[in-house]
């Protein structure tokens, strides 16, 4: 992986993430496939968008199909098809959210949600499988905390997360793949510096932002965004995980953000919502029963190109799956405009006019959490 910052408008980047011969624009959304699919929409519509970088779940794929059917495979891009660049989480966040796991130095021992059966993650079977995956970007694995919880707890995680750090990048050894380290460190400013300062040490190809967007409120994002960005190198990739609304994008670009994934765009799409450059529009809603309009006319998708409203309103509502396949391919290529538009900003020295734009068409921002 080689990255490149292009240009900057204050603390703003537009660069370039290159994978071999795969180029991709930063900043950067990366639309998440969960089971080494994005929900409801087949590959090809995703190179048709344009989307060159997408994000897979180690937790969810060591699970079902598992080692063995990867490694028959040799690595995930072959196993589904995938062409473009692949980032692996490291499970951490989907572990922590599992009822009754019960996290020590050496991992995080939980019970399968498919069987029963004990399972121990650690940082070296992350990484093992990780390896397996050959994604073009890996994570270490890091304890992702609750926002409100006490400063011990806080500190604690902070010290997990940095030893499994040590070890996920010793057992680390394929050269084409990137290795990110997690900054955690919940709502505590010293925590957080500790956190980035350390993880530095350790040194990384690129760093991730973690335990934010899970609940916090607003200004206490950007706080924490405010005292962790200044502190990473200018050189490296840095990467919100989990933020995919437009509005906290933007905030988020302006600090210097380069990359982005979250199920936002695709779970609400499925749910009926559209994302447009005016807001939100819900399609249940029965004032589209007879609209002969694209959801949005100022939008190039398959779907926007193909189909009215009243169309979408009515598969939509009567639950049939190509309805959310349709808007799902909307809200991706919504986000990939939003994205490209946003970048082309940074390039021509005109970010704050299209923020001041994009945040009076949307309301006002709010963490949601999905
Ligand atoms: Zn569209």
């Amino acid at each position: 992986m080689k990255f490149e910052v292009l240009h900057t408008f204050s603390a703003a980047r537009a660069g370039i993430l290159k994978f071999g011969d795969i180029e991709v624009a930063t900043p950067v959304f990366m639309p998440v496939a969960t089971n080494a699919t994005v929900k409801a929409v087949p590959h090809l519509f995703l190179k048709e968008m344009g989307y060159e970088l997408i994000l897979s779940n180690t937790f969810h794929l060591m699970l079902r199909p598992g080692e063995d059917v990867i490694k028959r495979f040799g690595g995930l891009h072959r196993f589904m098809g995938w062409e473009g660049a692949i980032l692996t989480d490291s499970g951490g966040f989907q572990v922590f959210s599992i009822s009754g796991r019960s996290i020590t130095d050496e991992g995080v021992l939980f019970k399968s949600p498919i069987d029963g059966s004990k399972i121990l993650l650690t940082p070296e079977r992350v990484m093992r499988f990780q390896n397996v995956l050959g994604s073009n970007i890996a994570m270490v694995l890091d304890e992702c905390t609750k926002p409100y919880i006490p400063y011990e707890e806080a500190k604690e995680a902070v010290e997990r997360t940095l030893k499994w750090s040590m070890e996920c990048k010793k057992v680390h050894t394929r050269e084409d793949q990137a290795l990110f380290g997690i900054v955690q460190g919940a709502l505590y400013e010293e925590l957080r510096k500790l956190s980035v300062f350390k993880t530095l040490e350790i040194g990384f190809d690129g760093y991730a932002i973690g335990g934010l967007s899970v609940g916090e409120r607003f200004d206490e994002t950007l706080r924490i965004l405010d005292v962790v960005l200044p502190l990473l190198p200018f050189e490296a990739p840095r990467y919100f995980m989990g933020l995919g609304t437009p509005e906290l994008i933007l905030e988020a670009v302006e600090r210097g953000v380069d990359m982005f994934d979250c199920v936002y765009p695709t779970r609400v799409g499925r749910h009926g919502v559209a994302m447009t450059w005016k807001g939100k529009l819900n399609m249940r809603s029965a004032a589209y029963k007879e609209d002969k309009n694209p959801i949005d006319e100022r939008c190039g998708c398959y779907t926007c190109r193909n189909f009215s409203r009243a169309y979408i309103h009515h598969l939509i509502t009567r639950k049939e799956v190509t309805g959310m396949t349709l808007l799902t391919i909307h809200n991706l290529w919504f986000m990939k405009e939003f994205m490209q538009e946003m970048r082309e900003s940074i390039l021509k020295g005109m970010f704050s006019r299209f923020k001041e734009e994009v945040l009076s068409s949307w309301c006002k921002p709010t963490v949601e959490v999905m």
